[in-house]
């Protein structure tokens, strides 16, 4: 089989992986991918996609039950055949589009799992190509904890939680990080009994305390059960029924086990000693600030390279990518990172939280306003949840915040740009934001450092 020589070769269809292709086989270059699996990588068919499709069900649930504040009084039936159908209408939809894309950009696609056999030479199926730029975008996979008797049961994952037909009666999930409580509370809302099995002593707990204590009580107050500080040591399957048997010596039982305890990079199959790329600790590729690995001329993008694992990151690799390789080096820390748990309330992170600041050597103070002192939140009964923002002392820059609410993914965006525009508090102080709103907080909330 001879060697074909290409001008770009991408390993992984995932959310930087593709506009790159794309972008590449526009300009006339010859470009081959490879993908092992659907196109559109974890976030479309596995991840961002599915959950949020799922999750707008479960909220509008959630919301409908919750209205009786509002005087509103609903019984809410759950189709759940119909939601999951309309996830996987969604994600099809999504996916539809990836291929057509990608071919009508003269992307070549090889539908193969590859690996280096060489310098900047990948093999997949029955194709061995070369390349001066070589890019991997492989992502990660779930990680399975060592639990005793759990390998070969019908546990799910995020792989496979979006082909059910129906949600079991009882749900058992594993892990009480985003993953496990955006599907946690999304199952519970839509007709599972869940309970989520956490070893931390408070879910979330890369977040402030106050927003993990939030979510508890929203969680709580939906009905989920937790079970914080546990560890999860056996479990049994008898064909109907799971039973997990925690480290403390209690048991639970349910139809369904969903472990979301975390993910694992795609790189052992890659033979990447063969091309002189090095890992480190949990098989993550070393990268460079320009995301260049170890080997000159291969490159490493997204959640395998070890960054924060959103698919807005992998995104912006493949702009900062674009640009490094078109002569104008961007640098990868260029950017202000912010991410949402899409929980009811969410909780939305932009920047430092002041922990964080202060820990890197910054004198930093941080204010916090209750949602109860937002008219917005209070005429629409929204009220749990808080904004904080963390400072810089001296130059009064804004250098993060948390913000837990309704729809504080969005709103954290707003102190996120002004943040990439070097915003000081007094500016967003000065900001004029239209009554009555969750933004109207905003001001408020940095005038706080007025008396602060
Ligand atoms: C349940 C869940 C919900 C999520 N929700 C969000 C969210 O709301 N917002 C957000 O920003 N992020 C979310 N994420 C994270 C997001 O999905 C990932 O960060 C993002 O998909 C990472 O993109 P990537 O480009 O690194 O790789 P991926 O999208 O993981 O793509 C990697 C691709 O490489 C392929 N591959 C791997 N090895 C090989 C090989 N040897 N040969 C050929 N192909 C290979 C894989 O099959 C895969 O298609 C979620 C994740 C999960 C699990």
């Amino acid at each position: 089989m001879p060697i074909e020589e290409v001008d770009l070769i991408v390993i992984g269809s995932g959310q930087g992986g593709v506009p790159l292709a794309a972008e590449y086989g526009k300009a006339g270059k010859r470009v081959v991918l490879f993908e092992r699996d659907r196109l559109g990588g974890s976030c479309v068919n596995y991840g961002c996609t599915p959950s949020k499709a799922f999750l707008a069900s479960a909220h509008a649930a959630g919301r409908a039950r919750l209205a009786t504040g509002l005087g509103v009084h609903c019984e809410v039936h759950v189709d759940q055949r119909a939601v999951l159908e309309r996830v996987r209408s969604v994600r099809a939809e999504w996916n539809a589009g990836i291929a057509p894309r990608l071919e009508g950009s003269g992307v070549e696609i090889v539908h193969a799992s590859a690996s280096f056999t060489g310098e900047r030479t990948v093999r997949g199926s029955e194709r061995e190509v070369r390349a001066p730029i070589v890019v991997i975008d492989s992502g990660t996979s779930p990680a399975v904890p060592p639990i005793r008797g759990l390998a070969g049961l019908p546990y799910l994952t995020n792989l496979t939680f979006f082909d059910q037909v129906t949600l079991p009666e009882r749900l058992l999930v594993v892990g009480g990080g985003y993953v496990g409580l955006e599907l946690g509370q999304g199952a519970q809302r839509l007709g599972s009994a869940v309970t989520i099995v956490h070893s931390a002593d408070r879910l979330l707990e890369r977040e402030e305390p106050d927003a993990s204590a939030t979510l508890r009580t929203s969680l709580e107050r939906d009905g989920v059960a937790l079970r914080l500080s546990a560890r999860a040591s056996a479990v049994e399957y008898d064909g109907h029924a799971f039973r997990l048997t925690l480290a403390a010596g209690e048991t639970l039982e349910a139809e369904g086990l969903l472990i979301a305890t975390g993910r694992v990079p795609n790189t052992p199959d890659l033979d990447l000693a063969r091309t002189g790329v090095t890992t480190r600790t949990g098989g993550f590729v070393v990268v460079d600030d320009f995301l260049e690995t170890t080997c000159p001329g291969v490159y490493a993008i997204g959640d395998v390279a070890g960054q924060p694992a959103f698919t807005h990151v992998s995104w912006e690799d493949y702009r900062r990518m674009s640009s490094t390789l078109a002569g104008k080096p961007r640098r990868r820390d260029d950017r202000v990172l912010s991410y949402s748990t899409f929980t009811e309330p969410q909780v939305g992170r932009t920047g430092l939280t002041l922990a964080q600041a202060q820990a890197s050597g910054i004198d930093a103070k941080a204010v916090t306003l209750p949602l109860e002192r937002v008219a917005r939140a209070t005429e629409w009964d929204l009220e749990l949840g808080f904004f904080r923002l963390v400072v810089d002392n001296g130059t009064g820059k804004i250098l993060g915040a948390t913000f837990v609410g309704y729809e504080a993914g969005e709103l954290v965006q707003i102190v996120g740009f002004g943040m990439e525009l070097g915003a000081t508090w007094r500016q967003l102080d000065d900001f004029v934001a239209i009554h009555p709103t969750f933004a109207e907080g905003l001001p408020s909330l940095a005038r706080l450092l007025e008396t602060a």
